[in-house]
């Protein structure tokens, strides 16, 4: 399972780590192994194939320096960041290509992923969680290592030894400077410390403490704490995450979201303080008020209470009030407009706001016949005006983007079925 770091500047200076696992040896080494899975799966499994702990632990081995931040003899290298490349060949990705995205693209990585069919011979069977991964950033080594150690265990959702207290202090140390302030850094320390309640709960705790000294935002966090590592990653969330992810890797400070509903978006950009500025818009006047009820805007901090504004309007008007965003995210939002109102919607957006990335999600329709409970022909939703497929979205969007000047790239968010995609498609615009 090789592994490379390339300088982008020198692509003559690469090191490649390749780790060869024996599964035997794993087998012979396991302490109280009976009872889990089925016996041959002992000795017939991925690890020796895949990018794991295994790998983890091999980083720290081979670049035990690197990854502390000590250099002998050039210590000036060590803050110095640099433009690197790393892949990695075979990546599980428990949670699919937007859960990747949403660990690495806030850290200021572009991620490129393809993903591999679970057996060639039989296409039916679908995807496989495995991907080659490739990640570039202008960071320090020691920043893409650490990264790299603690994300490709999470990624994986395993690990090949015992976790206990000890985990927690390698989790903060290795987390130091980017952890507390990660997007997702709930789920990373759930999964890092495999889903240990106690151990969470402990990390998080000092996390936060470390991070943010102000009680009452403490006390606030504990409450959630515990809701929050119990959920499983709904569609929803997901889908927010792959948001979020994608404002993050535009750089992104002041940001709209239009259509905001009742504002579960803006309470996660409210958590993250890059977003300096951030703009709720939606023609639901109610919506707004429950917004301004459940964001809890009236005993929000001076400072924070700054940062928002919700603003009641529709995108179907121009309105000079959305002029001048970084981005502008529109969620679940389009397939609520009639659709003789798209044109004007389309220069709302791109022509009068025109903001320098737009992330549109809407439903794929190829995937309604996999929601069981949903009958056939039907929407999602009542109020939805239209559902489309993915070549219908694809070149709605491209269309869009060609006459404003953006570029535009599709992600697909939610579990990838071969034959009807993901659940949710998202549009990546950005201005040229
Ligand atoms: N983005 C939110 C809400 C999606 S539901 C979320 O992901 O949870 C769609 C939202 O679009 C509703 O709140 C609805 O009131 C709003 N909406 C529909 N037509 C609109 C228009 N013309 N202008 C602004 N908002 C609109």
């Amino acid at each position: 399972m090789p592994t490379s770091f390339i300088p982008k500047q020198a692509p003559n200076d690469a090191v490649a780590l390749l780790l060869d696992v024996d599964p035997v040896g794993l087998v012979r080494n396991r302490r109280g192994s009976s009872g889990e899975g089925y016996a041959l799966a002992q000795y017939v499994n991925d690890r020796p194939y895949v990018a794991s702990s295994f790998l983890s632990v091999a980083l720290a081995k081979a670049f035990g320096t690197a990854l502390s931040g000590r250099s002998k003899e050039r210590q000036e290298l060590v803050e110095k960041p640099m433009n690197l490349d790393a892949k990695v060949a075979a990546l599980p990705c428990r949670g699919g290509e937007p859960f990747l995205r949403r660990l690495f693209e806030p850290l200021g990585y572009e991620v490129t992923a393809t993903s591999h069919a679970l057996d060639l011979q039989f296409p039916e069977w679908g995807a496989s969680p495995y991907f080659s991964v490739r990640l570039q950033a202008k960071v320090c080594l020691r920043d893409l290592l650490t990264h790299l150690y603690v994300l490709i265990p999470v990624l994986d959702d395993e690990k090949h030894y015992w976790v206990g207290d000890e985990e927690v202090d390698k989790l903060l140390r290795h987390g130091e400077g980017w952890l507390a302030s990660h997007p997702d850094r709930e789920l990373i320390a759930k999964r890092y410390l495999r889903h240990q309640r106690s151990l969470v709960r402990e990390a998080l705790s000092r996390l936060v403490d470390e991070d943010n000294p102000d009680p009452d935002q403490v006390e606030e966090t504990h409450a959630e704490e515990e809701a929050e590592v119990e959920r499983r990653i709904s569609l929803n969330e997901q889908r927010l995450g792959a948001v979020i992810a994608a404002l993050k890797s535009g750089a992104v400070e002041r940001v709209l979201d239009l259509g905001c509903g009742e504002g579960k978006l803006l309470r996660l950009l409210l958590e993250d303080r890059t977003f300096r500025e951030i703009v709720g818009m939606d023609v639901s006047y109610r919506a707004l008020e429950i917004a301004k009820e459940r964001l809890h805007l009236d005993r929000l901090p001076a400072k924070q209470r700054e940062r928002i504004h919700l603003i009641h309007g529709s995108l179907t008007y121009r309105d000079k009030r959305l002029a001048g965003f970084d981005a502008a995210a529109v969620v679940e939002v389009i397939e609520h407009l009639d659709p003789p109102r798209l044109a004007a919607f389309e220069r709302v957006l791109f022509d009068c706001a025109r903001p320098a990335n737009a992330i549109l999600t809407t439903p794929n329709i190829e995937y309604n016949t996999k929601f069981e409970s949903l009958p056939a022909g039907k929407f999602r939703h009542k109020d939805h005006r239209f559902e489309w497929t993915r070549p219908e979205f694809q070149s709605w969007a491209n269309e869009v983007a060609e006459r404003h000047g953006y570029s535009v790239r599709f992600i697909g968010v939610g579990p990838i079925d071969p034959a009807v995609g993901s659940p949710t498609q998202m549009g990546i615009f950005k201005l040229k």
